[in-house]
């Protein structure tokens, strides 16, 4: 038997990093255990978001943004740029360099704080045993007392179509495109659908994004919702939903997509396609018949409200568990248990986690939606402001969206906010904070706001609420 642990996370993702340096600074004797490779070999930390999620799509986003806007939105500003172009290779290796820069970042903070990096595929044994086992197949078996299991996420593939190389490929291969594909399609218009479809719809390609249901961002407040789909179509995006796919072939490089749209079989060619339909927990080989540790019937481990599994002394966080599949909601999580394991209290509040799409505009919300509200029978009142009233927003050449504060009719307190427009990720901040601190509509309207700032839309929003907006005309006064 190897060393003896206080705690042992397996998986180095958001959630398990988080876990292993916050208990290392609480004083526990913490290893980390994660089997991530790169290209040569060597081990890397950081899991799906630092090597093939939130980091290198949102710098493809940034390039791209930035590149669409010169091309494209520079001229109307009194800007003449000509000869606007591309280099892939040079973008893909910015990429590379960012991702490296921060995955060796938590190898820093790993030493800093005196966590044990192992590397291997870890297996839990009964009795909070941590089987490990290396590249060259060695095994090593580690007692901890506590165990954090925080194996993340994998992309979900569907039978009509298989990945094949470089042509039909998942959320990770749409992050590597060695050239702009002419003609690509994207199945799934979630969040991942949506950010990627945009990076290489921005680089130049006809995007058509084939999404099943009938409606568009489900889980979004459907007023914002519908504003997003209408940008999204102006920017080129061929969204078709109700569009099931259900079979592929690759012909010469050449993707056949088969598709029910209702009215009957469709067909769809182009050069690429990204499987962007879901991602599903990891818990292949993870644990041994005897862990203690059960499932629930959608093949996450089951956990309480402290991601506490059936197994005494046994955790599990972030994406192998229920919630939300965001990096934040899974660092959140690995600080609770962190500091639960150490004797201290702690809680995630599952109230106020923000949702963020990063397209443009984006979207951001934290709370209920209106359809939400609705459907529990709620009493709520509503507040909305336009960025396109908003003096930063027009400085920026940004005036689309709008901030929507929604608050409880009786008592005031804030809801939900739903914010699509310019940094609407950054805005949903106040929200956030707001919330946390069980503001009042009339708290934010009643707090002072720096001008010009896109932040005044949030305050212009809480105005709004009791029909008191001063830069818009407000629909109806309260009496
Ligand atoms: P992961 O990050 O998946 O990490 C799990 C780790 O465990 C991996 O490194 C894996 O190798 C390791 N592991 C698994 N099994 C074992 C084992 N048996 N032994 C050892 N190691 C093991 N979220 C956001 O909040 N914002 C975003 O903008 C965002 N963008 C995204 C974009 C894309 C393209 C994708 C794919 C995802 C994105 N996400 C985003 C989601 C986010 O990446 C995940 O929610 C987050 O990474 C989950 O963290 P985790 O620690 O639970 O798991
Ligand atoms: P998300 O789970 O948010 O990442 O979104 C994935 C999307 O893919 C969902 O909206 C699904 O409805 C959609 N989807 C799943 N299977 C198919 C399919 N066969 N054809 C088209 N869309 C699909």
């Amino acid at each position: 038997m190897a060393d003896k642990f206080d705690v042992i996370v397996i998986g180095a993702g958001p959630g398990g990093y988080v876990a292993a340096i916050k208990a290392a600074q609480l004083g526990l004797k913490t290893a980390c255990v994660e089997m991530w490779t790169d290209e040569g070999g060597k081990p890397v930390l950081g899991g799906t978001c630092l090597n093939v999620g939130c980091i290198p799509s949102k710098a493809l986003l940034e390039i791209s943004h930035k590149y669409e806007e010169a091309k494209h939105g520079f001229a109307e500003q009194g800007i003449q740029v000509s000869d606007v172009s591309v280099d892939i290779a040079k973008m893909m290796e910015r990429k590379g360099t960012i991702v490296k820069n921060l995955t060796g970042g938590i190898a820093s903070l790993f030493k800093a704080n005196g966590v044990t990096p192992i590397h291997g595929r870890g297996r839990l044994l009964s009795g909070k045993q941590v089987e490990v086992t290396d590249n060259d197949g060695k095994v090593e078996v580690y007692q901890a007392e506590n165990v954090i299991i925080a194996t993340g996420s994998r992309p979900i593939e569907i039978p009509p179509t298989p990945l094949k190389d470089d042509v039909i490929v998942d959320s990770e291969g749409a992050l590597s495109f060695s050239e702009v594909p002419k003609r690509l399609g994207v199945i799934g218009a979630g969040v991942i659908g949506l950010e990627l479809g945009s990076v290489w719809a921005r680089l130049g390609s006809e995007v058509v994004v084939l999404e099943a249901l009938e409606s568009f961002l489900p889980g979004v407040d459907q007023q914002i919702a519908k504003e997003a789909l209408k940008h999204f179509k102006k920017q080129g995006l061929d969204i078709r939903l109700k569009s099931r796919v259900t079979a592929s072939e690759v012909k010469r490089g050449v993707v056949k997509v088969t598709y029910d749209d209702g009215k009957g079989e469709q067909e769809l060619k182009c050069d690429k396609l990204i499987v962007a339909v879901g991602r599903a927990p990891y818990t292949a080989n993870l644990l041994a018949a005897d862990a203690g540790v059960n499932m629930d019937e959608r093949g996450f481990i089951f956990v309480d409200d402290n991601c506490q599994t059936d197994a005494p002394g046994v955790y599990a966080i972030g994406d192998v568990v229920r919630g939300p599949m965001l990096a934040h909601k899974a660092s959140e999580e690995g600080v609770m248990v962190a500091e639960r394991i150490a004797g201290h209290k702690a809680q995630v509040n599952y109230d106020c986690i923000p949702n963020v799409i990063y397209t443009h505009p984006e979207v951001a919300w934290v709370g209920k939606t209106e359809e939400a509200l609705k459907a529990e029978g709620e009493e709520y009142k509503v507040g909305t402001f336009p960025f396109s009233a908003n003096g930063r927003a027009m400085a920026a050449n940004a005036p689309i969206g709008m901030v929507k504060i929604i608050a409880d009719a009786e008592t005031d307190r804030i809801l939900g906010v739903h914010i699509i427009g310019p940094q609407a990720s950054e805005l949903v901040a106040q929200a956030v904070i707001a919330m946390e601190f069980v503001s009042s509509a009339e708290d934010l309207a009643l707090t002072v706001f720096a001008h010009p700032t896109l932040s005044e839309s949030v305050h212009e929003a809480a105005l709004a609420v009791d029909g008191n907006a001063i830069h818009i005309a407000n629909r109806k006064r309260k009496k």
